[in-house]
């Protein structure tokens, strides 16, 4: 389930026991296992070994440059949602060629980034997001490959937050207006039509809507190829739920994976996927400290030094993440709710959580690899943590702790 283990009552991430990094590098603290990255990453490319295909990360699920360097030095590719994340991506020694482009609102000075670098593809969700890029290209004198994320209207059936594969929602064209979309692409002088993508949400734990996804997809598949469009790629999206708990049970990642190609055999497509969630979740902690244990109140609540700042998942979709202290000490424990120091009711990390707890005693929340610096903020005015990865017996500090003069360093007082 996660990247860390229980030995001799201390936890571990591979070689390194997990205290150890909360002391050297003091909390809150993201820590990731690059062996569990490389076999999350493994477990999409092994299944598909011998067909033609491409696992393209999702980069906004962790876009640490040590992350995307490990993924490039296996051959990923990448799917981007701006071109910060293109830059960090070439920084970070991936190939453009290797690079999806993928989001509703690309400016035309993305388009001219992903142009110029040569990325394989932009995964185009609208209609006036075909012409745009027609003209940028044309303006640049180059064509731009094109896959259209259709909307299948399929219920993935995970949080509504996370659900984008429906039609009330702004992610890709309608299904009913797929095969006007592409005709009017291929009519596009600058633009060269060679894929076809969904993505219908995230953290799917049950695998049929994934399958439904795509059924409504070769659909369209077959009807293109029926008016002379034919694609060199089919793009599956990713989505895939991780186990953030022991009663949950996540879909096969190789059963997917061969279900796909199995699908897709003997038609010359291509696959594309675009895995983030289900290669760095389970790859991932954050180490925090208890600060005090508050008790006199009706509930019990231990105040640690993480946050919703550092990690919002449970503030915002009422995710749940396993808490575990680091080192198990022979205490008795109590039901406490994990809060945070951040002036919002909603800074839970965890509700009733049964723990042996002593102030100052490290905890580790788990599972939280995917979306969770990705989506910190500096809300109260706190620097975001550092990131260390662990490396065997090496832990490596990969991105350092803001400070706080960095925090306010582009803002200034009035006369
Ligand atoms: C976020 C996103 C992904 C990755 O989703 P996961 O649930 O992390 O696998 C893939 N494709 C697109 C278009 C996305 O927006």
């Amino acid at each position: 389930m996660s990247a860390v283990r229980r030995a001799d009552g201390e936890l571990w991430m591979e070689g390194v026991p997990l205290s150890a990094v909360a002391q050297r590098f003091g909390t809150p603290c993201y820590v990731y296992s690059r062996a569990a990255i490389e076999a999350g990453w493994r477990a999409f490319d092994d299944a598909l070994a011998g067909t033609d295909h491409l696992v393209c990360y999702a980069v906004k699920a962790n876009s640490n440059l040590a992350v995307l360097g490990t993924l490039a030095r296996l051959g990923s590719g990448f799917d981007i949602v701006s071109g910060g994340e293109l830059a960090r991506v070439l920084a970070a020694g991936g190939r453009a060629e290797r690079v999806i482009f993928s989001g509703v609102g690309k400016s035309e000075a993305e388009m001219r980034q992903g142009l110029a670098a040569g990325i394989k593809c932009f995964n185009v969700e609208s209609e006036p997001e075909l012409d745009r890029l027609d003209a940028v290209a044309a303006s640049m004198g180059r064509r731009a490959r094109v896959s259209l994320r259709v909307n299948p209207d399929v219920d993935a059936r995970t949080h509504p937050y996370i659900s984008t594969g429906l039609k009330g929602n702004k992610f890709g064209i309608p299904h009913d207006r797929a095969v006007a979309a592409y005709e009017r692409a291929a009519g596009l002088a600058h633009l060269e039509v060679t894929g076809i993508d969904c993505h219908i949400g995230s953290q799917i734990l049950d695998p049929a809507p994934l399958g439904e996804a795509l059924e409504r997809v070769m659909d369209l598949v077959a009807t293109l190829a029926a008016r002379g469009i034919r694609l060199a790629h089919v793009d599956v999206g990713g989505g895939l739920g991780i186990r953030y708990r022991e009663s949950e049970a996540a879909p096969d990642v190789g059963a997917w994976c061969r279900q796909v190609a199995a699908r897709l055999a003997g038609t010359g497509h291509a696959i594309v996927l675009e895995p983030g969630r289900s290669i760095v979740g389970n790859a991932g902690a954050l180490l925090t400290r208890v600060e005090y244990l508050k008790t006199d109140k009706e509930k019990r609540f231990a105040v640690v030094d993480a946050s919703m700042s550092e990690l919002l998942r449970p503030a915002l979709y009422e995710a749940w993440h396993e808490i575990v202290p680091v080192a198990s000490p022979a205490r008795e424990s109590a039901l406490y709710d994990v809060v945070g120091p951040v002036c919002e009711s909603s800074d839970v990390l965890g509700f009733d959580r049964e723990l042996a707890l002593a102030p100052g005693d490290a905890l580790a929340i788990l599972s939280a690899g995917a979306y969770g610096m990705a989506m910190a903020s500096n809300y109260n005015t706190r620097p975001r943590p550092c990131e260390v990865m662990i490396d065997g017996e090496r832990a490596v500090e990969v991105r350092a702790r803001e400070s706080v003069a960095s925090l306010f360093a582009l803002e200034r007082t009035l006369d």
